[in-house]
């Protein structure tokens, strides 16, 4: 995080920064794009403010007045950008809320609001893209993650449906309703024949269930068509001999890896490696809800991706991502108090 300490300073040289990142070819007003402003004297929290000339005269007004953050996630956040920086710095470090708290020394349900959207941000632009795609050589598998209401009496009557049970007593498939909803994992495996190649890419989803109707739709949108694609012998994964040059290891009679005559390592390693490392992260959070579960999930999925970036691009690269979206979702998703079903977010 050194290279943030130039912007720590005050509130306005962090807004600086800020804008500069969101407008880096200029400031444009948020409702109507045009780059015909004027600065104005700041707001007390150090944002700019800027006179859109287009927007007073179709408005038919002496001023239209817009903030270094308007339009964007960070509207409403009664926060100050030298302290957004700073969270926005520890969230990359992958710390939970009431890490984050202690560290900016803000409240921990400050904290947790601003992580959450943060997460919902990020799951919003860079999980929700549309034309990310994964190609050559992908992996797929599929974990389970405990993930509830933790009971809270508050949330079950809010969700209108029984308490849930405990997982371990009910037999098949976990699914989300079960408290266990399962994850799917795709991988695009790194070459390793290029010295510059980027990390290898995931695509992690939480689904409601593993059935070949739910993981389909996702794997055909994803995967881009004639990939080698790897999975065990489960037989979710049957109907990707059709698009796909389709291998399968049999985890059943304890085959893990293997080599094909013409050369390519069948094997799932690289996923497991993956979900190992989630784990590790989930854990992290002590208990997680289901509601918040693909956010925390989302952020993982695009740190990994981001790995092999120095700390202050990956910074940057999230920040866009930020700015990119105005936060719909979360706000939808604070009203709703429940995990927006994945219907709704392919759109
Ligand atoms: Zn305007």
């Amino acid at each position: 995080m050194k290279h943030l300490i130039p912007y720590l300073q005050d509130d306005q040289k962090a807004a600086d920064y800020l804008r500069q990142l969101r407008w880096p070819d200029g400031v444009q007003c948020p409702h109507c794009g045009s780059d015909a402003v004027e600065p104005r004297e700041r707001c007390d929290n150090g944002l700019q403010r800027f006179h859109c000339v287009p927007c007073a005269v179709r408005l038919g007004q002496q001023f239209a007045m817009f903030t270094d953050w308007t339009g964007s996630i960070f509207e409403e956040s009664k926060l100050r950008p030298l302290d957004w920086l700073l969270v926005i710095g520890l969230w990359q470090l992958k710390l939970n809320a009431t890490e984050v708290a202690t560290a900016a020394d803000i409240q921990a349900r400050t904290a947790q609001r601003c992580i959450n959207l943060l997460d919902g941000g990020i799951y919003e632009t860079y999980h929700l893209e549309p034309t990310r795609q994964l190609e050559h050589q992908v992996e797929a598998d599929e974990c389970y993650q405990s993930a509830g209401s933790k009971g809270l009496a508050r949330e079950v009557e809010r969700q209108d449906r029984a308490p849930r049970q405990r997982g371990l007593q009910l037999r098949g498939r976990a699914t989300a309703e079960m408290g266990r909803p399962p994850l799917l994992g795709l991988v695009q495996r790194r070459d390793k024949t290029d010295q510059d190649a980027p990390a290898a890419q995931v695509y992690l989803e939480v689904l409601e269930n593993v059935r070949s109707a739910t993981i389909k739709p996702i794997i055909t949108a994803k995967v881009k068509s004639g990939a080698q694609f790897f999975t065990d012998e489960y037989n979710i994964y049957r109907f990707a001999e059709i698009d796909y040059d389709h291998r399968t290891v049999n985890h059943g009679t304890g085959e893990y890896a293997r080599r094909d005559p013409d050369g390519i390592c069948v094997h799932c390693n690289t996923m497991e490696g993956i979900w190992s490392g989630l784990r590790n992260f989930l854990d992290h959070f002590k208990g997680i809800s289901q509601r918040f579960l693909h956010l925390r999930v989302a952020r993982y999925e695009f740190l990994h991706n981001h790995g092999h970036l120095h700390w202050r691009q990956t910074f940057e690269v999230a920040l866009r991502c930020l700015f990119s979206t105005p936060g719909d979702y979360w706000r939808r998703m604070t009203h709703q108090h429940r995990r927006i079903p994945l219907t709704l977010c392919y759109r």
